[in-house]
């Protein structure tokens, strides 16, 4: 009886395994060429001033419409680009593709609006990244201080030795850096005195339940007051109502982002939008 229980057990756990590499293989035989077949577009996310929810810039996110695999998350794509050693290519394509964008965006709102890209730690051990930038910087003319690059913080915490030298140089070019996630990491502060990184942004999963739970609003709250005191501003990520957007007011956050402001949308859909907030009031978002 045990033994048979073992056996159906372990036929299960294979069966998934199974189902895994499966997934695993087509997500890496896929996006192989999912850039030359234009399966790959950026959207924008507006961030906007806390004050005043008026737009300070964006953050550019990669979409991958597979047409035999659909529509495919980030996380899993970004990933097996990883693994296959193509998110180089990725990378570059988000950057001059947001950066051409973001120009436009420009023309029609403020020549002060910001660009913020992720950046995989991939692409900042191999230091063709400080090429690229400079490359992007030179062929769109943005003012590279509206360009920002976003590092996951457990990423940068773990090898931070090894990309310093590279991250010295990209702030040599005139952009500036940011730490995503901040605060699933569970690494050390010190290395945000050690380079200067101009913007922290404070994970969804605290401004999430901030409002209900007590001790996710104190740790955000004492980021806040932290990150000041060292010079950095603040975006919280992931505000999806009025409620957690007037307590990170009380708190004196710079910045939010999140579907209370809006989803991410594609080039034209951020056009209408902008458009549309140009003829609106001050007070309508
Ligand atoms: P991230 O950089 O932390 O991006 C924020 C994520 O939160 C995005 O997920 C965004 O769609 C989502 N989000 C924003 N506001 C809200 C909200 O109010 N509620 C909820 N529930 N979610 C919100 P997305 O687009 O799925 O991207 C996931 C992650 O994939 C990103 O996290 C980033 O780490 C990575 N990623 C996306 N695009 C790129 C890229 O071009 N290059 C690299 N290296 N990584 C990327
Ligand atoms: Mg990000
Ligand atoms: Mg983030
Ligand atoms: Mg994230």
């Amino acid at each position: 009886e045990s033994k048979n229980k073992g056996r159906r057990c372990y036929s299960f756990f294979s069966k998934e395994l199974d189902a895994r590499n499966k997934r695993k293989v087509e997500l890496e035989t896929e996006i192989r060429h999912a850039l030359t077949n234009k399966e790959l577009f950026m959207v924008y996310q507006t961030k906007n001033l806390i004050g005043n929810k008026e737009v300070y810039g964006f953050e550019a996110l990669m979409r991958w419409q597979s047409p035999r695999l659909g529509f495919v998350s980030p996380e899993e794509f970004i990933t097996a680009a990883e693994e296959i050693g193509v998110i180089d290519k990725l990378g570059e394509f988000a950057l001059m593709q947001a950066c051409m964008d973001l120009k436009k965006y420009q023309m029609l709102v403020s020549q002060t609006l910001t660009m913020a890209v992720n950046v995989s730690m991939h692409q900042l051990t191999n230091s063709d990244i400080v090429e690229t930038v400079k490359h992007v910087i030179e062929e769109t003319g943005i003012n590279p201080s509206v360009l920002e690059l976003e590092i996951t913080e457990s990423l940068l915490a773990q090898s931070l030795e090894e990309v310093q030298p590279v991250l010295n140089r990209l702030l040599e070019l005139g952009v500036s850096l940011s730490i995503d996630d901040f605060g699933t990491g569970y690494s050390s502060l010190s290395y945000l005195t050690r380079f200067p990184v101009s913007a922290l942004k404070i994970d969804r999963c605290f401004v999430k339940d901030m409002v209900e739970n007590r001790s996710d609003a104190t740790l955000t709250h004492t980021v806040i007051t932290m990150a000041h005191k060292l010079g950095l501003r603040v975006v919280a990520e992931g505000i999806e109502d009025e409620d957690q957007l007037a307590l990170l007011r009380v708190y004196g956050c710079d910045i939010g982002q999140g579907y209370f402001f809006t989803k991410p949308l594609n080039f034209n859909d951020m056009s209408t939008h902008l458009k549309g907030r140009q003829e609106k009031p001050d007070w309508a978002i």
